[in-house]
Order: structure tokens, then C-alpha cells, then sequence
């Protein structure tokens, strides 16, 4: 009996895209004879060599199986429970992460800063660690920047600067949530080193997953020392990969050749697509500037629900809400199209009056 499956990519997230080819060969050729278990193998040494070779810098590498695992380990590493970390108040490791970084770090607290389009505004950050140099005021330890943002804009060289600018003098470490990290150095078309340690970042969690790998990211350690026994870390927050090659392989065919970049490129080319289509539409607000591979854009509420009855899913709970559409390494010219003209056609069509349930609103 067949079961017919339907290919359909949608506008929901870029992880729900599937392997990229170049990621699936290498996963595939790493799948022969045995290998070295824990990270000792040479498809795990290749991975992280290469990601030395694209930041030109001696840095320290581990490859764990999520974003989350990686923004909290990693900020764990920078200080003590006592500590706090200074994040934009949409960023991914406070509003996303279930308390994965307090948890991680046994207590270190996660401050909100504000900032336009996602962007945590430079000054913010001096105004938390001064205004209290008490002991009943959680350390100030950190600063988290997420490149591209929540809301798909890109922080500058010049802005990363402008952070370290206030990090350095303050004894903060620089940390850099990199999930769209690819899409972040396309959109600015300058190299990886300028925008991570040549701009002062200290560790960048460089995410592979929603660029096309299976599963894993990585956390590249530029201050070397912020590397110190992250092994134990790892490994007790049952982030060790045992078959580690599978985790690292991945990585060897995006990097290898380019392919990670590539991926970005196209992935940031057709959110532009779909910008410059949906700022023609007059019912249709776009929130933030387009400068990676989402669009957030206001709808009108009935054209929400019946672009959900029409099959399409997008997310509408990121950053102030509206609706964000992402798109992925595989999304096509066609898929764009195919959503626009379905949205064209709902905005005509559609009543005018539909009662809009939050259930509704919310739904995946
Ligand atoms: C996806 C994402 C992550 C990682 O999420 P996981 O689901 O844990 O892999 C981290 N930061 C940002 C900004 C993200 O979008």
C-alpha cells in the first residue's frame, strides 16, 4: 500500500528543512567501518579544523546537538551562579530556551536589555551593570548578541564593535548566538573573523541545523581559556555524543566546499523574494528591516487563518508577534511565488469579519 506524503515546504521555521546533499554525502560516507568513539575520530578532527580554517584563528571547537545545549553551556562558562547574562529582551536564550541557561549555569540570571529591531542598543548595556554595584544585584558576567536576530535583522562590523566597545571596559564577556550565524555573515558579505573575534566576540555557538545539518551546532571558543574543562560540561549535561562522527560529518560537507555559505545565500535571496512582494501588498505591514532569511509581516487577521486552512505554517509568537516567514536552504523561487499568489488570492477573497480565536491565532 502506498501512503502518499506530501513535499510541501513551508514558511514556518528553516528547521524544518531537511538534510542539504552535501551534508547528507558526508554523513553517509562517515556511515563505513568503525570509528573512534567521543570525538576521537578523524571526521570530528577534519569538522572542527575546518572551522578554524573559516575563522583563520587557533579556536577551540565542541560539537553538541542543539542550540539550546550550546547558548547554555557556553554561557555557563563565562562566570559563576551568581553571575547574569545581558541579552536583547527577544533574544533566543530568554524567551526560547525554557530557563536551559539559568539551569545550566546553576542560577547565573538572564537580564533583558532593550534595543530597535532586535538589536540590543550599546548604552543599555552600561545602564544594567551600573545601576547597581551592590551584593543583592546578580554580576553582570556576559553579554549574549544573537547574529542574524530573532527578528532577521544583522548586526554591522561596526555594531559588534560598538558592543565590544562597552563589553571590554566593563570586564564582560562577549558571547554570540550564532543558530543563523551563515545567514549573518551572507547578509553582510564580509569574513566570519570580522564579525566574531576580530570584533571582540569571545565564543560564538555556530549553528549547523538550521543550515542544512541533521542535528548538532557547534561552539567555537576564540578566548581559549573560556574552553577550560567545557569536555566535563558536556558531557554531564548529556551533551557528549557518543557517535560523534555523526554529529561532526555533517559539518565536513557544509564547510568543505562552501555549501554552508551557499545555503545562507539562497535561504537570504528568497526572504528578499518575499519582501519585495509583500511590500507591494497595501494590507500588509513589513515589521523589520529584511536583512537575513525571515520577513515578519502584519496581516490581516482572516488572511492568517485562511493561509493556515490553505496548508501553508508560519509561526506568529516571535519577537512583537505578526507573522514570521522564514525561509530555508531549499526554498525555491516557485515556493515563494506559490505563497504569494495564494496570499493575494485569500486577501481578495476572503470575508472581511472572522472572529479571530487566539487558539487560532497561535496555531503552528
Ligand atoms: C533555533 C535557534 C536556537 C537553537 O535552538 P535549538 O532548538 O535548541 O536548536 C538558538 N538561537 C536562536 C536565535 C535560534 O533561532
Amino acid at each position: 500500500m502506498k501512503t502518499a506524503v506530501e513535499i510541501r515546504r513551508h514558511f514556518a521555521s528553516d528547521n524544518y528543512a531537511g538534510i542539504c546533499p552535501e551534508a547528507w554525502a558526508a554523513l553517509a560516507e562517515a556511515n563505513q567501518g568503525h570509528a573512534v568513539s567521543y570525538g576521537d575520530d578523524s571526521w570530528t578532527a577534519r569538522a572542527a579544523d575546518l572551522i578554524r580554517e573559516v575563522f583563520e584563528t587557533p579556536c577551540e571547537v565542541f560539537f553538541v546537538f542543539n542550540g539550546t545545549a550550546a547558548n547554555s553551556l557556553s554561557l555557563a562558562s563565562t562566570g559563576q551562579s551568581y553571575h547574569s547574562v545581558l541579552c536583547h529582551e527577544f533574544a533566543h536564550v530568554e524567551t526560547d530556551e525554557c530557563g536551559a541557561p539559568e539551569f545550566f549555569s546553576n542560577g547565573m540570571k538572564v537580564l533583558q536589555v532593550p534595543g530597535t529591531n532586535g538589536k540590543i542598543d550599546p548604552a543599555g548595556i552600561e545602564r544594567m551593570v551600573k545601576k547597581r554595584s551592590d551584593i543583592h544585584y546578580p554580576k553582570p558576567r556576559a553579554v549574549s548578541l544573537t547574529q542574524a536576530t530573532e527578528v532577521g535583522t544583522v548586526y554591522s562590523v561596526e555594531e559588534v564593535k560598538a558592543i565590544r566597545a562597552k563589553t571590554k571596559p566593563l570586564g564582560l564577556t562577549l558571547h554570540m548566538d550564532g543558530a543563523r550565524f551563515a545567514n549573518a555573515v551572507a547578509s553582510l558579505s564580509v569574513k566570519p573573523k570580522a564579525i566574531t573575534w576580530q570584533a571582540g566576540v569571545d565564543v560564538l555557538c555556530f549553528g549547523g541545523t538550521k543550515n542544512g545539518t541533521p542535528v548538532g551546532d557547534a561552539v567555537v571558543f576564540f578566548n581559549r581559556d573560556l574552553a577550560e574543562e567545557f569536555d566535563y560540561r558536556c558531557k554531564q549535561a548529556g551533551q557528549l555524543c557518543s557517535k560523534m562522527r555523526f554529529l561532526s560529518a555533517p559539518w565536513v560537507g557544509l564547510l568543505q566546499d562552501g555549501a554552508w555559505l551557499r545555503n545562507a545565500v539562497r535561504a537570504n535571496a528568497m526572504a528578499q523574494r518575499l519582501h519585495d512582494a509583500l511590500k507591494e501588498i497595501p494590507e500588509i505591514k513589513i515589521l523589520f528591516p529584511t536583512q537575513a532569511n525571515a520577513v515578519f509581516a502584519d496581516l490581516p487577521p482572516h488572511v492568517i487563518v485562511a493561509l493556515r486552512q490553505a496548508g501553508w505554517k508560519f509561526y506568529t509568537f516571535i519577537g512583537q508577534g505578526g507573522c514570521r516567514l522564514m525561509c530555508a536552504w531549499d526554498t525555491t523561487e516557485d515556493d515563494v511565488d506559490r505563497f504569494v499568489a495564494d496570499l493575494k488570492r485569500l486577501l481578495s477573497e476572503a470575508p472581511k469579519e472572522i472572529s479571530l480565536r487566539a487558539a487560532d491565532h497561535r496555531k503552528l
